[in-house]
């Protein structure tokens, strides 16, 4: 398979992550995770405290403390400088002053740039808000995956409440709602979809539906 470049884009919970890794899985491709890259300097602004709108010194951790991924054999690890912060960057403090912390132009051109490095050989899937819009314009794949916010609240709901994070329904229904909100509001790079992307309504299918609904968009343009 030709090493191309696939940009999965979408709000927040609706299944990014978890069809991407499988996609790169099963094609021998890196899986990047660039909300990881963002909630990773975030959970660094919260520890060090940084003021959250201190857009110079928060830029500044990025060169101190660079991330980095260990693929591990369920999905992969995440380190700020020797930290390991897996866990640490998906609790609700830092989801929820993740998206003040993105719309900060100097941190965005900094982790674009780090992951345009990460894709410039291809054979990448890559997740997040602007990958087929800014990061990698050229990915010969786009997809846009939505779903409606009460699927999205569900699915963020079990996943929680495996790892014993304790938020109500209610509560993470308003969260998704306001980060999508954020997210889509700013003024550098907001969450849109690319023109040449592929919108997919992942409400109501399974994981494997959706994987395959991507292979197919793969297939039709001859990938
Ligand atoms: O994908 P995830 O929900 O982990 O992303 C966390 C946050 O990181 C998003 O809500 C958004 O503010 C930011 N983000 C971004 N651009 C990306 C990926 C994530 O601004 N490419």
């Amino acid at each position: 398979m030709k090493k191309i470049n696939i940009a999965i884009d979408g709000p927040a919970s609706s299944g990014k992550s978890t069809v991407a890794k499988i996609i790169a899985n099963d094609l021998g491709f890196v899986y990047t995770d660039t909300g990881a890259m963002y909630r990773s300097i975030t959970y660094l602004a919260l520890k060090t405290g940084c003021g959250l709108d201190d857009e110079t010194a928060i830029a500044a951790l990025i060169d101190q403390y660079p991330i980095t991924f260990k693929p591990k054999e369920k999905g992969q690890d995440v380190f700020v400088g020797a930290e390991e912060v897996t866990e640490a960057i998906r609790q609700p403090q830092v989801t929820n002053a993740v998206s003040e912390v993105s719309a900060h132009p100097a941190v965005r051109k900094k982790l674009v740039e780090q992951q345009q490095a990460i894709a410039a050989n291809g054979g990448v899937v890559m997740d997040g808000r602007d990958i087929g819009t800014a990061v990698l314009p050229q990915a010969e794949v786009k997809i846009f995956l939505v779903a409606s916010v009460e699927e999205r609240a569900q699915r963020r709901f079990k996943e929680n409440q495996q790892k014993g994070i304790d938020t109500t329904f209610d509560v993470l229904k308003e969260e998704i709602q306001q980060r999508d909100y954020l997210d889509s509001h700013r003024e550098v790079s907001p969450l849109k979809q690319a023109d040449d992307a592929v919108r997919i309504d992942t409400s109501g299918m399974s994981i494997k539906e959706v994987v395959a609904a991507i292979k197919q968009t793969m297939t039709k343009k001859g990938y």
